[in-house]
């Protein structure tokens, strides 16, 4: 027993050795793709493109993409840092779930610029719940930011809120491209994109599932994912539920 404990430890460390290299080469290729390209644009506008008033904004202009692009990736990794560390903690507080949800899907609604509509497939029960606002507002913004990123024109996004036991299960649910079987528990691991040059292009960072599956695990919940290519995705993930609402006056 000893032994074998001593040989899992072993296997065990060498799977973390061995994504924590990954890890680094990964984010290593991922800030010198957009330095790369600053650096290639800077020179042309130094070599001479800057004196040229068709060419020299349009070059400024993605330096200042990528520069963006650099501050985004850079905030993701920080956040998975502080996550990593041990003295992680959540702010929570009791909140009232259902108008929290209802109110993140509004703020969507009113700011998105795609022809989506949004379907509220949920009842208006209150339901009571201890989390950090905060994060489950992230969790949500990176999941709905994804729907509405791969959503077809005039495509529809679902929310569902549904009691499993004692744990409250949140669904979202898009028509869009869809992600290939074999891939789809993969869209959580840090970097994983299924297409990399389309993620890029729409400015993702490859770490906005991979930061809320930190967040909902932190929280005692679970996130997955159902999809089929050309039909839609559905992101589900779980909440504890507040224990009855007695429990909080006594
Ligand atoms: P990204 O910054 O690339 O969006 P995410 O961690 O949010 O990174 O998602 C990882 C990958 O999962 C995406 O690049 C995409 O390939 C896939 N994905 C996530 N959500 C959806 C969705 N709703 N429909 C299709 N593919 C998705």
């Amino acid at each position: 027993n000893g032994l074998i404990a001593v040989l899992y430890d072993v296997t065990e460390q060498e799977k973390i050795d061995r994504e924590r290299r990954e890890f680094v080469a990964n984010v290593s290729h991922e800030l010198r793709t957009p330095l790369t390209t600053m650096r290639s644009y800077l020179e042309a506008l130094s070599d001479g493109a800057w004196q040229d008033e068709n060419i020299a904004p349009n070059f400024l202009s993605v330096a200042q993409d990528e520069t963006e692009r650099m501050i985004r990736l850079v905030n993701d990794l920080l956040q998975l840092s502080k996550m990593d560390s041990t003295e992680y903690r959540l702010m929570k507080d009791w909140v009232e779930f259902t108008e929290f949800f209802s109110n993140i899907i509004d703020r969507f609604e009113m700011s998105k610029e795609q022809n989506v509509s949004f379907k509220r497939a949920y009842s208006k029960k209150s339901r009571f719940m201890e989390i950090d606002e905060d994060k489950i507002t992230q969790v949500l913004y990176n999941i709905i930011s994804n729907a509405l990123k791969y959503s077809p024109e005039g495509g529809t996004i679902t929310y569902r809120l549904r009691e499993r036991a004692d744990m409250l299960e949140i669904s979202i649910s898009d028509q869009g491209i869809g992600i290939p079987k074999e891939n789809v528990d993969k869209i959580f691991d840090r970097f994983y994109r299924v297409e990399k040059a389309r993620s890029r292009r729409m400015g993702g960072t490859g770490l906005g599932l991979a930061i809320a599956k930190e967040m909902i695990k932190a929280h005692g919940g679970d996130i997955w994912a159902k999809s089929e290519e050309g039909k839609g995705t559905t992101i589900y993930f779980t909440l504890p539920l507040g224990k009855e609402q007695e429990d909080d006056w006594e």
